[in-house]
C-alpha cells in the first residue's frame, strides 16, 4: 500500500485536505503531489463540499519541491522529460488549483517557500498565523528563473515581487498582509479555527452563484493577461533549467542548494 501524504477531512460543507508528511516538512514529492491532486479532484465533484480549505500538518506549510528526490530521480533529465514533468505536475496541477469551481482557503503557519509559496498562491484566500513567512529564493541559491508559477507578481504587486525575487529574503505574515498578499493573521493557536470559521461562513453562500462570482474574479486577472504571463515564463523557467548556472547547481548537488537556501528556507 501507497504511503499517503495528504489527509483529508470533512467538516460539514467544508473539506479540509492537509499536506502530511510534517517530518520532511511537507516536502513535495510526486507522490504528494499526485495525491494532493486527486483529494483535489474528489473535493471538486463532492456534492457537499463547498469549500476547500488547503492545509499542513506540523510546524511548516511546505518547504517546497522535493530536492532530495529530484536529485535522484530527476537529476539526468532532459529537457523533454523535465517539461513532461514539470508541466503537469507543477504548472497544471497548480493551475487546477486556481481554476477550481469552489472557493479555496490556505491556511499557513511556519515556513512556506519555493514550490509552498506556489502552491499556497493559488488559492483564493490565505489565512497565515503569526510566525508564518513566505520565501522564494530559487533564482539566488540554485540558478534556475523562480518557480514554475511565477504567480508572485499577481499576488502582491510587481515592485514587491522583485524585491522578494531579487534578494531571496524572506517576506513575513504582517507584511505579507499589508501587501494584501495574505488576507487574515492569527496567533498560531487559533489558525485551524479561524480558518474553519472563515470557510464556514463562505461555505453558507449559494455554490453556483459562487462558482460564477470566483470565474468573474479570476477573469478580471485573465483579462490583464495573468494566464499568458504565466505561461510564457513557464517556457523560461525551463530553460533556465539547462543553463550553465542550473547546471552547476545541479553537479554540486541540489542538497549544497538546500544547505545554502537554509538561511532563507530553500527548495525548488
Ligand atoms: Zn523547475
Amino acid at each position: 500500500m501507497e504511503n499517503s501524504f495528504v489527509a483529508v477531512e470533512q467538516f460539514d460543507r467544508v473539506r479540509r485536505i492537509s499536506l502530511d508528511r510534517p517530518q520532511a516538512r511537507n516536502a513535495q514529492s510526486q507522490a504528494l503531489l499526485d495525491q494532493l491532486d486527486a483529494a483535489l479532484e474528489d473535493a471538486r465533484s463532492d456534492e457537499q463540499t463547498r469549500v476547500v480549505v488547503l492545509a499542513a500538518r506540523g510546524d511548516h506549510f511546505s518547504a517546497g519541491h522535493d530536492l532530495k528526490e529530484a536529485q535522484a530521480s530527476r537529476g539526468n533529465f532532459t529537457v523533454e522529460e523535465r517539461w513532461a514533468y514539470e508541466s503537469l505536475r507543477y504548472f497544471d496541477y497548480c493551475m487546477r488549483i486556481w481554476d477550481f469551481p469552489k472557493p479555496t482557503i490556505a491556511q499557513v503557519q511556519g515556513a512556506c517557500v519555493a514550490g509552498g509559496f506556489m502552491l499556497a498562491n493559488m488559492c483564493d484566500l490565505v489565512v497565515a498565523s503569526e510566525e508564518a513567512y513566505f520565501s522564494d529564493p530559487v533564482t539566488a541559491t540554485m540558478g534556475a528563473a523562480s518557480l514554475e508559477v511565477l504567480i508572485h507578481p499577481w499576488v502582491m504587486g510587481l515592485r514587491q515581487a522583485k524585491e522578494m525575487l531579487f534578494t531571496g529574503e524572506r517576506l513575513g505574515a504582517r507584511r505579507a498582509q499589508e501587501l494584501g498578499m495574505v488576507n487574515r493573521v492569527v496567533p498560531r493557536a487559533d489558525l485551524e479555527a479561524q480558518t474553519l470559521a472563515l470557510a464556514g461562513r463562505i461555505a453558507q453562500a449559494p455554490p453556483f452563484a459562487m462558482r460564477l462570482l470566483k470565474r468573474s474574479l479570476n477573469r478580471s486577472v485573465d483579462v490583464q493577461g495573468m494566464r499568458q504571463a504565466l505561461s510564457a515564463h513557464f517556457d523560461l523557467h525551463q530553460l533556465s533549467h539547462v543553463s550553465q548556472e542550473y547546471g552547476a547547481t545541479v553537479r554540486a548537488g541540489l542538497s549544497s542548494a538546500i544547505a545554502k537556501g537554509a538561511a532563507h528556507g530553500a527548495s525548488s
